[in-house]
């Protein structure tokens, strides 16, 4: 489809939830479709990269939420698609807690220092609630973490496991589980299957004229009758509808405006959100000087500083042999990363390992560092809503505005910040589109009948016809606000 001709529904980004609603879409009768991708990959967030020899995930690694009472659509996927995967134990990282002379604490001392933690939350959740409720009465604030253990702990609570805090739904709907892919064709290979189910491709790749890709979307112009899309090199592209799936921070910058601009309940909605930044950095050795065996895939650096080269992992049980590990950084540690030399990186790191594990720790002799904050097609790596009173800012974030319909991670009530967050809310808003299609048809079927039936029935009957009309065209297209009925608090 060239530049200049119109079709049914533009899709503006190829992550898993452009690519799923795309999916929809094409299943049920709207082949005229078209996906405007910025980068030249489709994938989004999902992002395979070759290092030292092998396939790493830059962006999400685990397929969250296995072996519960629902089943994840995403590990569905995965088993369909013989993705090699590898189950990731937690359960031993707080044990394994290492302080600045290579000591590991007594598990005692970090059973006292987490149940502190989560009693602290705890708390924090309580004095949110209370605010909620109208309580302004002088709660107890929540103690904060000061030793360099409990802020290990508190960064692996608040940063890795916030459902000990607050059951998610991911974990009550599919199960507390979660593997890591470890598959040479990454994770991104589940979106090539589910992409070389409605276009064309050869040899693996995809060669249907309806994916572009390199297209960077800077300009959306709608109206009631439909939308046109300008992209950076200057071409023009028109649709009924878009889907527009770009990330929340890519909605927070002004890499595309918007004319007339989005409603104010829009916009506030969608700046209201906190971005999160994940970081993972790779990190390659001659050899290993760790500790191999169960229980040992995670391991924790306490320090003084919050967040700083805290959480690590060892590639061994994924890739036996690689002598790779990765350390995760985010939000503030992730910006500062991201802003200084790889070599800076690097000479921090090897500083971490040397205190966790002795001077003789062997330099690395490769590091990846992933740039998620600075992208400007993604700026951070997912989103964040309050525990608490979110429903009105869910419910505005996901709401259509006249042809435009939004999709991806961050307007999933249940499932957001995750790969099936993204693929279901894809699929649902796809859904709703189609509905809307069908409903747009029938009001044009109403509006012939409108034309025809003066004839045969006379003048009175045809304007109550007409008010009809106007009134659902003004449901459909005034930007209203969706409202929210708030749930009491249990
Ligand atoms: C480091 C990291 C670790 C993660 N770990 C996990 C994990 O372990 N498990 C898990 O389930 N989830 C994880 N996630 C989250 C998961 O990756 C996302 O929730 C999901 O991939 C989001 O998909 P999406 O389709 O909503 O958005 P995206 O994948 O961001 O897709 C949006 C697409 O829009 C494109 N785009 C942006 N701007 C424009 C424009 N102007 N014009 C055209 N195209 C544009 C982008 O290039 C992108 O391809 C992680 C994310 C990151 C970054």
């Amino acid at each position: 489809m060239d530049s200049s001709s119109r079709c049914s529904v533009i899709i503006i980004g190829a992550g898993v939830s452009g690519i799923s609603a795309a999916k929809v879409l094409a299943e049920n009768g709207v082949d005229d479709l078209l996906i405007l991708e910025a980068s030249d990959r489709i994938g989004g967030r999902i992002r395979k990269e070759d290092f030292a020899g092998l396939s790493v995930e830059l962006g999400a690694g685990w397929i969250v939420g296995v072996g519960g009472k629902e089943s994840n659509p995403v590990w569905e996927l995965a088993c369909k698609s013989g993705l090699r995967t590898c189950f990731s134990d937690y359960s031993n990282a707080r044990f394994n807690i290492y302080d600045q002379n290579g000591k590991i604490f007594p598990s005692g001392l970090a059973a006292a220092s987490y149940s502190k933690a989560v009693d602290s939350a705890l708390q924090e959740l309580r004095n949110q609630e209370a605010k909620l409720c109208g309580h302004f009465t002088a709660s107890e604030p929540p103690s904060s973490p000061k030793t360099p253990i409990d802020l290990a702990i508190d960064f692996i609570l608040h940063d890795f496991e916030m459902a000990e805090v607050e059951p998610i739904s991911t974990y009550k709907d599919f199960g507390e589980r979660e593997f890591l892919v470890a598959d040479e064709r990454g994770y991104e290979f589940l979106l090539y299957k589910m992409a070389e189910s409605f276009l064309f491709t050869s040899e693996g790749k995809i060669v249907d004229s309806r994916l572009k890709l390199n297209k960077v979307v800077r300009d959306l112009q709608h109206s009631r009758n439909g939308v046109t899309v300008k992209t950076e090199d200057g071409c023009v592209y028109e649709a009924n509808y878009v889907i527009l799936s770009v990330s929340i921070g890519v909605l927070q910058s002004d890499l595309i405006s918007f004319c007339p601009p989005l409603p104010k309940w829009k916009m506030e909605a969608i700046m209201t959100l906190d971005v999160i930044v994940y970081t993972k950095i790779f990190l390659k050795f001659p050899s290993k000087f760790w500790a191999c065996g169960p229980g040992t895939e995670f391991f924790i650096y306490a320090h003084e500083r919050r967040g700083y080269y805290t959480f690590w992992q060892h590639m061994e049980n994924a890739y036996p042999g690689s002598n790779i590990l990765v350390v995760t950084l985010t939000n503030g540690e992730s910006k500062r990363v991201e802003a200084q030399s790889d070599e800076k990186t690097m000479e921090e790191a090897m500083g971490v390992l040397r205190d966790m594990f002795g001077p003789d720790v062997p330099n690395a002799t490769q590091i990846l560092v992933p740039r998620w904050w600075s992208n400007r097609f993604q700026r951070g790596s997912y989103s964040n809503y309050p525990i608490l009173g979110a429903k009105q800012t869910f419910a505005d974030i996901k709401a259509p505005v006249g042809p435009i319909f939004f999709t991806g991670e961050h307007t999933s009530e249940e499932y957001s910040g995750y790969v099936h967050g993204g693929y279901l809310t894809g699929i649902d808003t796809s859904k709703a589109l189609l509905e809307e299609m069908r409903g747009e048809g029938e009001r044009k079927e109403e509006s012939k009948k409108f034309l025809l039936e003066p004839l045969l029935t006379g003048l009175t009957e045809s304007l109550t016809l007409t008010q009809k009309e106007t009134v659902s065209r003004l449901r459909k297209w005034d930007n209203s606000r969706p409202l929210v009925v708030q749930e009491p608090i249990k």
